[in-house]
């Protein structure tokens, strides 16, 4: 699968720690940049079939249709994209028009992932996002109208978003019936307006409890209106979950082309360089503008928990002891039966899944089972 970073975006939301630039000037030099990369580095997949191509950033429905379709002709000319391909673009909701759904749709785009994040404008411009309530009615319209698949993001945990606002949220998105929705909770990145404005006492967090109720607020009410809650972050309509994502939690490889992107083919990780201008210059002398490192066993086992256990199917049993040697699995399995004990974690004797109640807090349940180096000689 594929996945290529647009690092520009029209203003930086006060949360936001993606790489982008808000400057638009070298976006046709980025564009060939992108094209040659895919060129470069076509050997770091083993298959050149393409299931998935997601076009993130940044924001990505901010490039020219022109731009979008020398990116398009480039895939294509790289590598053999599945005509059942999931291929989704990125998009905000001031970029949505008739003439860009057309484009979009003609590139061969079948999904739009919907960053509309609240429907309340008091929210909107506390995240200072560049477009308001307004703007994303008018957007779900044409969408709707040109009839092309869409997930819809949201946010939750933001300081000023109430419980009955949460609700509003989520009661809005439930009557459009997008066929997946991505709700993700505020965290506060380093090296963000907001950490800052944290820092200096201008922003108080809401509350951890808070946030955690709403999480489970999100779980009741999606999945009473038909919604699968698939992964920690992610619902969809039963047979709608996001391909391109399915295949990081399975473990699929895939490249990632653009300034910041990262690659995974089994036994190598890779990371682009996180600056437009370095970015440009490395590919304008044809230099591969990735880092990779090999990854050892204790990293592999550390990955699958860390993805498998991201998703209600959980980890598969059969595929966990064939997958990795049983010194290796004595250290995660001690502490999986730990966890099967407090309750953390359950098996139906096929997979081993995190117990809904402790999905919130995944991370720290998962981090929890790592395998630890040092224990590993
Ligand atoms: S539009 Fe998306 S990528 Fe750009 S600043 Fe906002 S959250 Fe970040």
């Amino acid at each position: 699968m594929l996945y290529i970073h647009i690092p520009f975006c029209r203003q930086a939301c006060h949360y936001c720690n993606f790489h982008f630039s808000t400057s638009l000037k070298y976006e046709d030099e980025m564009i060939t940049a992108l094209a040659r990369e895919m060129e470069m580095r076509i050997d770091f997949l083993k298959s050149k079939k393409l299931t998935s191509v997601y076009i993130g950033g940044g924001t990505p429905s901010i490039i020219s249709t022109t731009n979008l379709k020398y990116l398009f002709n480039a895939i294509h000319s790289t590598f053999e994209v599945m005509t059942n391909a999931e291929v989704t673009l990125e998009a905000n909701p001031e970029d949505i028009s008739k003439e860009n759904l057309k484009t979009w749709k003609e590139v061969g785009i079948n999904r739009l992932s919907l960053g509309v994040q609240s429907f309340h404008d008091q929210d909107l411009d506390w995240m200072n996002r560049i477009h308001d309530a307004d703007a994303v009615s008018n957007a779900l319209n044409l969408i709707q109208e040109a009839n092309i698949e869409y997930s819809l993001d949201l946010i939750f945990g933001t300081p000023g978003l109430t419980k009955e606002m949460w609700i509003q949220n989520l009661h809005t998105a439930i009557e459009l019936k997008p066929s997946h929705i991505s709700a993700y909770a505020l965290t506060v990145e380093n090296k963000t307006a907001l950490h800052s404005m944290v820092q200096k006492g201008q922003v108080k967090e809401s509350p951890p409890e808070l946030i955690s109720e709403q999480f489970y607020i999100a779980d009741e009410l999606l999945e009473k209106a038909g919604y699968l809650h698939y992964e920690i972050s992610n619902y969809a309509l039963p047979g709608k979950e996001a391909v391109h994502n399915s295949n990081y939690w399975d473990s699929k490889e895939y490249l990632g082309i653009g300034p910041s992107a990262h690659s995974y083919n089994g036994t190598l990780r890779s990371w682009n360089i996180s600056s437009n201008a370095q970015y440009l210059s490395f590919l304008s002398a044809k230099h591969n503008p990735s880092t990779h490192e090999e990854l050892t066993p204790f990293d592999q086992i550390n990955e699958y928990l860390m993805t498998r256990l991201r998703t209600s199917k959980g980890m598969n049993i059969q595929d966990w002891n064939q997958r990795f040697a049983a010194s290796l699995r004595k250290e995660p399995e001690e502490m999986i039966n730990k966890k099967l004990k407090s309750g953390e974690m359950i098996s139906d004797g096929e997979n081993y899944k995190l117990n809904k109640t402790y999905l919130f807090t995944a991370d720290s349940v998962i981090s929890d089972l790592f395998a630890i180096e040092d224990s590993l000689d």
